[in-house]
């Protein structure tokens, strides 16, 4: 019958990974504190669902995406490819084109088919597909993984629709507290009285796990990295602005760095209609609001968005950036947190997935498509063996361990350099360099189906 597996969180990582385990034969159950899709909902009017920003998917998260089969639908709501991405001064001027990172679909780079243009419509309200060129083949889908954005809302519901319609069991609205364990299962206890059991339960509730802190204890807490993101959505056009002004973007993405003030700005454009954007600040003491207020939109809208036009003009920002950040219609400000490594994932009956075992920088946009790779590595791993969940958790830490250490030392490596106090010509030298090695390929094209099927072949037959 398989095994009944509790996923607790229902954000980007859990409910790829219900997918799996259903697919597979076991029997998820995928619980949450909050209903996602209501989310934002309660300070603010929002679009049904409507919450967060926009997300990097970059080659490994699509080819986790592919795998379940969700890959094509989501790129007619994402973004052009990253065919003009930019990093650049704070003011926009000294641009070093960081465009173009990408891994092979369909076998290897020489038998892919020769790209054709397709295109989509965009939704009504501008958070959905691309109007522009597209990478296509033939058939309609595209034959290599080019980063695009996407909205993060549109990956939600993707997920969950495809979810809902294996008729996954979802518990709403339940908070865990508490963890209980014994011979024959697991039972997490939630806020409201209520119990779930389970022959596991899986952890994917972000970068304030409880599960973590309930297993591993306090020292494994998440620690405030001293930067704000301050996310915002604008929708873009020709005279948009209340006084006419254009409200343009020059680049499908924009990474704009002022090392010496130490801030920084990312501009997406997730849709021809629609840009996603950062306003990144450091140094800064650690948030007030309780942790349950994060990812909620905030509800002084026309003073937050005027505040942060006139932060950013005063770091000299361009002109078009200024209006579009004035313009926002929904702010949202996340403050960032790492968690401590963890020398294993898992202890007894309990392991973690996601932000909630390894939050890292946001430096290289790898978080969700981090999380995605665990969700697929432990997703394979329990489709091979079944049963067996104490050899997929040894196989799992065998297999994410150094993985993660790799991505998360680079991005602490990405934040220093974005700190340093050198020249904007040696930053132009060393993106340069590293698009030429392949540094971002590197980091992006793995294979988290090669590995699981490498350490598959190594376990002794039984
Ligand atoms: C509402 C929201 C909006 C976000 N928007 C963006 C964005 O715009 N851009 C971006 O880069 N990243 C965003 N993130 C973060 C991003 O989703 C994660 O960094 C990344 O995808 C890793 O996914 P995850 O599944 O590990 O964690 P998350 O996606 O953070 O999901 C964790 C889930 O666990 C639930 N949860 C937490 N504690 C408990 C508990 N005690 N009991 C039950 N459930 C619990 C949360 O409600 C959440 O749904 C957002 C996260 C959230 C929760």
């Amino acid at each position: 019958m398989g095994l009944k597996v509790l996923i607790v969180g229902a954000g980007n990582a859990g409910p790829l990974l219900a997918l799996y385990l259903q697919r597979a034969g076991h029997v998820p159950t995928v619980c949450d504190m909050y209903n996602p899709l209501d989310e934002g909902a309660r300070d603010v009017p929002l679009f049904f669902g409507d919450v967060g920003g926009a997300i990097a998917l970059q080659t490994n998260g699509q080819r986790v995406l592919d795998d379940v089969g969700l890959l094509d639908e989501l790129l007619q709501k994402s973004s052009e490819p990253f065919d003009n991405a930019v990093f650049a001064k704070i003011d926009g001027s000294s641009p070093v084109d960081v465009s173009n990172f990408e891994g092979t679909r369909n076998g290897s780079a020489s038998n892919a088919t020769t790209n054709t243009s397709a295109t989509v419509s965009a939704n009504a309200n501008g958070t959905g597909a691309n109007t522009g060129s597209v990478k296509s083949n033939s058939s309609g889908t595209r034959d290599k993984y080019t980063t695009v954005t996407l909205m993060r809302m549109n990956l939600q519901h993707t997920v969950g629709s495809a979810c809902n319609r294996l008729g996954i069991r979802y518990i709403l609205n339940s908070k865990l507290v508490s963890i209980s364990e014994s011979e024959s299962g697991v039972t997490a206890v939630f806020a409201n009285g209520s119990t779930a059991s389970a022959d596991v339960l899986i952890g994917a509730d972000g970068v304030h796990s409880a599960t973590r802190l309930l297993i591993f204890g306090e020292q494994t807490r998440e620690v405030f990295a001293n930067i704000i993101h301050h996310i915002g959505i604008t929708e873009l056009g020709l005279g948009k602005g209340e006084n006419g002004e254009d409200l343009v973007l020059d680049h499908t993405a924009g990474f704009y760095n002022d090392r010496v003030g130490n801030h920084g700005m990312v501009f997406l454009r997730t849709s021809p209609t629609n840009s996603a954007f950062q306003v990144i600040e450091n140094n800064l003491p650690p948030p007030t609001e309780a942790v349950e207020e994060h990812w909620r939109p905030v509800s002084n809208l026309p003073v937050e968005s005027k505040r942060l036009a006139v932060l950013v003009e005063g770091w000299g920002a361009a002109k078009n950036h200024v209006e579009i950040v004035r313009h926002a219609r929904r702010i949202t400000t996340s403050p960032i947190y790492v968690v401590p490594r963890l020398p294993s994932f898992h202890k007894g009956r309990v392991l973690l997935i996601g932000d909630a075992a390894h939050a890292m920088l946001p430096h290289l946009g790898q978080g969700t498509n981090i999380a995605m790779e665990d969700a697929g590595v432990l997703g394979n791993l329990f489709a091979s063996l079944g049963d067996d969940w104490q050899t997929v958790f040894k196989l799992y830490d065998q297999i994410r361990i150094p993985r993660i250490k790799f991505v998360s030392d680079q991005s602490n490596m990405v934040k220093a350099m974005d700190n340093a106090s050198y020249g904007h010509f040696v930053v132009k030298v060393m993106a340069f360099a590293s698009k030429r090695l392949g540094y971002l390929d590197k980091i992006a094209s793995y294979n988290f189906k090669e590995e699981v099927k490498a350490a598959l072949a190594k376990l002794p037959p039984k």
